[in-house]
């Protein structure tokens, strides 16, 4: 093959080039309308996706398209199309600005999420792992922001309900540690420790009166428990000891025993040998003396043997006397010994006794506490069940005391306290009963008790306080009470009995205060 020889194919071309030019112009204007329609259906596209962005460029492009399909020359749609890009590359600018902005504001709202207090830890991770994500499309950019303001509607959800909830705990819990700081002081006044510990506790339940704080309240419950534990403990290990050297006394006082017991057998025996020799000697003697059987032939010698025999005998004798006192003495130092321990355990006895009373008594007052109510009461109940006389019970309870501890002071209060407690004693019979059921509040028990004997009772009290010549620096000491009063009846027990007369109580204060009301 060479250069100048033209190639068959190229000769071909140019044969069919020369033979089928209409043809070719045909193929061409064919081939461009397909383009065009192609174009046509490509601009119909892109104008139906670009719709609803930008109304002035969604305009432009609907004219577009109508001139699109209807023109023939289509350069003539050449300066709108360079409109319509410039709009579109504008709107472009602006898209772009708009998605910066949003792409801000998520991370923006995101973190202000992730600061709220009190999320749940799912959530928070959840948001977390969202805002490390990053979005590398629109549809990555929407599904985020959807997934964001899923988890605001959560958080939302959570917070709307949570607040009130945890404000009324929080009222709640003020209300409860009030409760607590008074139920703690009442217990306080039925513990009677001594000594340190108990003066410790006294000051807790001082402080426990005034207004504290809740954390106070909080702190000084602890120190309280931590008293009462210790001074518990105390008393366990002097019971402990106390009982171990009961054991141990026993112990001695056992061996000793056994051994004086062992002494007194080894005795008894050494006495049955001494009396068995003392009888051979003197068969001895009346054969060597003749007095029985054939005379001695030497009495002399005999009676010499028989001397001496009685000498041996009478030593051993003195032998086991001594043995005998030291018996004697060892068992009267067991005799002492038992005394000792008997006396010790009167003495625990006492303590024990006396724990139980105090168990029952109001240390400040020196009236019963609310322990010994609750037994009283139950066995004056039991009583009424059975006989069905007139039962009375009745809550007094001192007006204003709160006043009476600000204006004078606790001291004064205390003191205030121990005389009203022994006033109402003092007007009750022998048969009636008064404990403090707390602060300065009393119950009374009036068992057997028909109308005139209760309201003379009540009135008596109420009348003697008010009358009660107490002063501090010269200043009169105003007492009144208030008293709510009730009988047992019907299918009644305790509980609800103690509640009407508080109810009682509740209206006499609300009705002035300085009264009596019946319920
Ligand atoms: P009301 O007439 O409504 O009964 O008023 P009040 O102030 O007497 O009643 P409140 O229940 O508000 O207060 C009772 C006060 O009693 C609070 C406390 O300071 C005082 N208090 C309770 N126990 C003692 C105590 O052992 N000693 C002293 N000094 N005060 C006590
Ligand atoms: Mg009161
Ligand atoms: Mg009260």
């Amino acid at each position: 093959m060479t250069k100048s020889t033209p190639s068959p194919l190229s000769a071909q071309t140019a044969q069919a080039d020369h033979h089928h030019a209409p043809s070719a112009y045909r193929e061409l204007a064919l081939k461009s309308r397909r383009e065009i329609h192609t174009l046509k259906r490509l601009a119909s596209r892109l104008i139906a996706t670009c719709t609803g962005k930008n109304t002035a460029v969604d305009q432009k492009l609907t004219d577009f398209r109508d001139i699109l399909y209807s023109a023939q020359d289509v350069s003539a749609l050449l300066p709108r199309l360079a409109v319509i890009e410039r709009m579109v590359s504008h709107q472009d600018m602006t898209q772009k600005k708009a998605q910066s902005h949003l792409e801000e504001q998520f991370h923006t709202s995101g973190e202000t999420l992730q600061r709220v207090i009190g999320l749940p830890a799912q959530l928070k991770r959840d948001l977390r792992e969202l805002l490390a994500k990053s979005a590398n499309s629109d549809t990555e950019r929407t599904q985020h922001l959807i997934r964001l303001l899923q988890l605001y509607e959560r958080a939302v959800t959570l917070q709307a309900t949570r607040p009130r909830a945890q404000h009324a705990q929080i009222e709640l819990d003020k209300d409860q540690i009030r409760r607590v700081a008074d139920e703690l002081q009442n217990l306080i006044t039925e513990l009677d420790i001594d000594g340190q510990a108990g003066s410790q506790l006294l000051d807790i339940r001082r402080q426990l009166l005034t207004d504290v704080a809740p954390a106070t309240v909080v702190s000084l419950t602890l120190s309280a428990l931590r008293l009462i534990l210790d001074a518990t403990q105390a008393e366990r290990q002097a019971s402990q000891q106390f009982l171990a050297q009961v054991n141990d006394d026993l112990v001695a006082i056992s061996q000793q025993n056994t051994r004086a017991f062992d002494h007194a057998t080894q005795l008894r025996v050494a006495h049955q040998s001494v009396d068995q020799r003392l009888d051979h000697t003197i068969t001895d003697i009346e054969k060597e003396l003749g007095l029985k059987g054939t005379p001695e032939s030497n009495p002399e010698a005999a009676l010499t043997r028989a001397l001496d025999a009685l000498n041996a005998i009478a030593k051993e004798n003195e032998a086991l006397k001594t043995r005998e006192r030291a018996l004697e003495e060892q068992l009267s130092h067991n005799q002492t010994q038992l005394s000792t321990l008997a006396e010790h355990t009167m003495d625990q006895r006492r303590h024990v006794g006396d724990q139980e009373r105090k168990r029952l008594l109001d240390p400040l007052t020196r009236v019963y506490n609310r322990a010994a109510l609750n037994d009283r009461l139950e066995h004056e109940f039991r009583l009424w069940k059975k006989y069905q006389r007139p039962f009375c019970l009745a809550v007094i309870d001192i007006d204003h005391f709160k006043q009476v501890n600000q204006q004078f002071g606790y001291e004064v209060g205390d003191k205030a306290l121990k005389i009203v407690a022994r006033t109402i004693y003092q007007c009750l019979r022998d048969t009636d009963f008064i404990a403090r059921f707390g602060g300065e509040e009393f119950v009374i028990l009036l068992p057997d008790a028909n109308d005139d004997t209760r309201t003379e009772i009540l009135a008596t009290i109420s009348h003697t306080i008010r009358k009660l010549p107490l002063k501090f620096k010269n200043e009169r000491v105003a007492i009144t009470v208030s008293i709510g009063a009730t009988l047992f009846s019907d299918q009644d027990t305790p509980t609800p009995v103690l509640e009407r007369a508080d109810q009682a109580l509740y209206q006499a204060k609300n009705s002035g205060r300085n009264q009596i009301i019946w319920c």
